[in-house]
Order: structure tokens, then C-alpha cells, then sequence
């Protein structure tokens, strides 16, 4: 865990925000800034910067962070009507905050191509 990074404090529950779902791998929790009716981060809890951080060793965490956010779509009710799962790396995509994460959004109708 990272002392001054966020999404270790929210993931690590060093901050009071409501996660809905945790594992010794993931945490999930929903974006301050949604996008969308749907819209929840699904962060590691171990700190990596990003997706390109991510090797062969990060098989299980990856699966993690996919089924989850399949499951959290279904929870939110937004499996058959469709979402799409994001990850932001670098400055070209508009990447934030330096710690790996998946975008879940759905609820809505979502543009293609992206901005
Ligand atoms: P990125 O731009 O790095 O792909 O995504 C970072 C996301 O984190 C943004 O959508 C932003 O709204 C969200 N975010 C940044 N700080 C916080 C925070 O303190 N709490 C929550 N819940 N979301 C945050
Ligand atoms: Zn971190």
C-alpha cells in the first residue's frame, strides 16, 4: 500500500467510503464523479500504477477484477442492457489516479467511439 495514494486508503478502508465488495485481491466502490447511473471502480489492493504494471504473475487479480465486475452489473441490473468496463492508462487516456483500476459503467446509452 501506497501512504499517499487514495485508492490504496478507500480499497484498504483507511477511509470511510462504502465498498460493495471486497477480497483479499479487489475492492469495488462507487466513482465520486459518475459518468453514468452505474458507475463503480473495481481497484487491486495491492498498489500497482496502472495497467501496464500488470505481468503474468497478475493472472488471478485480473480474473478478479473481470468476474466482479460482471457480478456487480448483474447486481446493479445493468447485465442484459449492457455496460462497458474502462481502464485508463497514461495522460492520452485521461488516466487520474495512479493506481489500477476498471471503470464499470452502464444505465445508460454509452457513445462509441469514445471521446
Ligand atoms: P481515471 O481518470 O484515473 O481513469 O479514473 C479515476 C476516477 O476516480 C475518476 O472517475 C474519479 O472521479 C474517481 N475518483 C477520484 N478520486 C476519488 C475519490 O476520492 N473517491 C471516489 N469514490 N472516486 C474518486
Ligand atoms: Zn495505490
Amino acid at each position: 500500500m501506497s501512504d499517499d495514494c487514495i485508492f490504496c486508503k478507500i480499497a484498504n478502508q483507511h477511509l470511510p467510503v462504502e465498498l460493495l465488495y471486497q477480497d483479499d485481491l479487489i475492492a469495488a466502490f462507487r466513482d465520486i464523479n459518475p459518468q453514468a447511473p452505474t458507475h463503480i471502480l473495481l481497484v487491486s489492493r495491492a498498489h500497482l500504477a496502472g495497467v501496464s504494471m500488470l505481468t503474468a504473475e497478475h493472472a488471478a487479480l485480473l480474473t478478479a477484477l473481470c468476474t466482479t465486475a460482471a457480478e456487480l452489473a448483474r447486481r446493479e441490473g445493468i447485465a442484459d442492457s449492457g455496460y462497458r468496463l474502462i481502464v485508463n492508462s497514461g495522460p492520452d487516456a485521461g488516466q487520474s489516479v495512479p493506481h489500477l483500476h476498471i471503470h464499470l459503467l452502464g444505465g445508460r446509452s454509452l457513445g462509441w467511439p469514445p471521446g
